[in-house]
Formats: C-alpha cells, structure tokens, sequence
C-alpha cells in the first residue's frame, strides 16, 4: 500500500483554513469517495507556524511564503489521505490549477475559489512529496480497511 503506480497508491490532500471556514469539507469529501478513491486518513489540525513552514519549506524563497504559512496556520485544516489508482495525479486535477481563475468549472478551486491565496485545497504534486507530506502529517499512519467492505453489507 502506498505504492505509486499501483491501485493502492495514496496521497495527501488537506482541505486549508478557508475550505473549513467555508463549510466546504463535506463537498469536497464526497467528491473524492464518489469517484471511487478511498479514504484512509482523516484527522482536523490546527496547524502551528512551524507546521505551515515545514509543510511549504520548498517555496521558503519566494515572497508570498510568510504570508502563506500565516494564512496555513490561522485555522483548522483537514488533513486526509486518499489511495486509489492515481490518485496522486487525479487528485490534483480534481483540485485544478494553482490559479483559481485558470481553474476549470468543475474543479474544486474552479468551483468555490476566486483568489490565489484562498485556494482552498492542497495535494502532493508527486510521490516524493506524497511520501513526505504523508510522513508528515500522519506519522501514526493511516488505515488499511479494504477487507472490512463486505462487514458492512453481509452479517
Ligand atoms: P499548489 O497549491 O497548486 O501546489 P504551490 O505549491 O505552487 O501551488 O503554492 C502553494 C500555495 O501558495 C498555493 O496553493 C497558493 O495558495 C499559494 N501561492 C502560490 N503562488 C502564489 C503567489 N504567486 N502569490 C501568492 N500566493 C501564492
Ligand atoms: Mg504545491
């Protein structure tokens, strides 16, 4: 499990502040599980500065990084983890582009966003950075229900 390329691989995605203070979660939830991609990790965080700093460390250079590990930190966010057959690249689609304006309706920052800075939603943009942020942020692990699916169903 976790492995890229196969059916089992998983990445992380977190809805931000703005996504939560929007009562957007659920949306954006469903849409992953209607798709078919499985949730393993679930957990709301209120994310430090040290957090929002580690988890952008690669943009640390660029001049809106204070102003992004501010905002990262300014609430709850929702850190999820979700594993199906590429996930990794699918589930960036479904987020749509870094600009919301260049995001396609149907997105979920094409859908709800406007501003680049309140994007809404965050996904690993490779198995690295999967691998890392999953570390990161779950580092209790996830969860591996696949063979609890027909308990739900048949007694
Ligand atoms: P993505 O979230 O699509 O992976 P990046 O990793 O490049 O995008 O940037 C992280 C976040 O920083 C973006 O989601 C966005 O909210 C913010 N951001 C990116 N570029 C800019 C910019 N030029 N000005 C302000 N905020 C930005
Ligand atoms: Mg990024």
């Amino acid at each position: 499990h976790g492995i890229a390329g196969t059916n089992q691989e998983r990445t992380f995605l977190a809805v931000k502040p703005d996504g939560v203070q929007r009562g957007l979660v659920g949306d954006i939830i469903a849409r992953f599980e209607k798709r078919g991609y499985k949730l393993v990790g679930l957990k709301l965080v209120w994310p430090t500065l040290e957090m929002a700093q580690n988890h952008y460390a690669d943009l640390s250079k660029k001049p809106f990084y204070p102003g992004l590990c501010k905002f990262f930190s300014s609430g709850p966010i929702v850190c999820m983890c979700w594993e199906g057959k590429d996930i990794i690249n699918q589930g960036r689609q479904m987020l749509g582009e870094t600009q919301p304006l260049a995001s396609k309706p149907g997105s979920i920052r094409g859908d709800f966003s406007i501003d680049l800075g309140r994007n809404i939603c965050h996904g690993s943009d490779s198995p690295e950075a999967a691998a890392h942020e999953l570390a990161m942020w779950f580092p209790e692990g996830v969860n591996d229900w696949a063979k609890t699916v027909d308990a739900w169903v048949y007694e």
